[in-house]
């Protein structure tokens, strides 16, 4: 199974996909992670990308698209992968089609994490982060007690550097602008579900859960009929 996760920023991609990665046996491939792993180590690409990052704007498509590429041709990613904030734009759709095309591998379907602009940017604002551990809190709604993993005291977390106001507005006007037609170019190829993203955390999870299994369904009957 491929299944891409689709969302605005502060949707809960990250925390709902390494739950439903972990529980479907895929690999996690969030496009920001790998470029904030090129970020913290002061790498060529991470100075390239640095720019459009602090700005709120969308790395090139033709960076993204051989970042992602690299990962998923990893041996790792054959079992099958959790594309996390990518693709972001139709021609990064497009081409991840060709590239999986050329791996002899299917997308599933993309589920769309639906949350209002006023939620999202309640979300972003309270956000904070373990620098050890990736787990993201919020100061309101699930503020820090214990580590999950147990390795630290919360003195790691810290708040994303494009969590800030200005950004926040442009990363949703650049999601808005760029992203949305991502989903109308699954939806239309018959692959895409919506999934409510605001409410309980659980209660999102099993409603990704459905969205999965209708994904499948829908895949297999796709196969059948052709
Ligand atoms: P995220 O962690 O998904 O919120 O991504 C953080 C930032 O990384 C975005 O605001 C973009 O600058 C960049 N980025 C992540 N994924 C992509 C993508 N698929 N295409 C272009 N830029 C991306």
């Amino acid at each position: 199974m491929n299944l891409l996760l689709l969302g605005a920023p502060g949707s809960g991609k990250g925390t709902q996909a390494k739950r439903l990665a972990g529980m479907l046996g895929l690999i996690h491939v969030a496009s920001g992670d790998l470029f904030r792993h090129h970020l913290d180590r002061f790498t060529e690409l991470g100075r390239s990308v640095k720019i459009y990052m602090d700005r709120g704007d969308l790395v090139p498509d033709d960076l993204t698209i051989a970042l992602v590429r690299e990962r998923i041709t990893q041996p790792d990613a054959d079992g099958g992968v959790l594309f996390d904030g990518f693709p972001r734009t139709v021609d990064q759709a497009r081409a991840l089609g060709r590239l999986m095309e050329d791996l002899g591998r299917e997308i599933t379907g993309a589920i769309y994490l639906e949350v209002s602009d006023e939620v999202l940017i309640h979300r972003l604002a309270g956000r904070q982060i373990c620098r050890l551990c990736q787990v993201p809190f919020h100061v309101e709604f699930n503020p820090f007690t214990t580590c999950p993993s147990g390795r630290c005291q919360g003195e790691y977390l810290y708040q994303r550097d494009d969590d800030n106001p200005q950004t926040v507005r442009a990363r949703l006007a650049t999601f808005h602008r760029q992203t949305a037609p991502v989903v109308d170019y699954y939806r239309d190829a018959g692959c895409q579900a919506t999934v409510a993203g605001e409410g309980e955390m659980a209660a999102v999870a099993a409603r990704m859960i459905e969205a999965t299994r209708d994904l499948q369904h829908r895949r297999v009957a796709l196969s059948q009929s052709a």
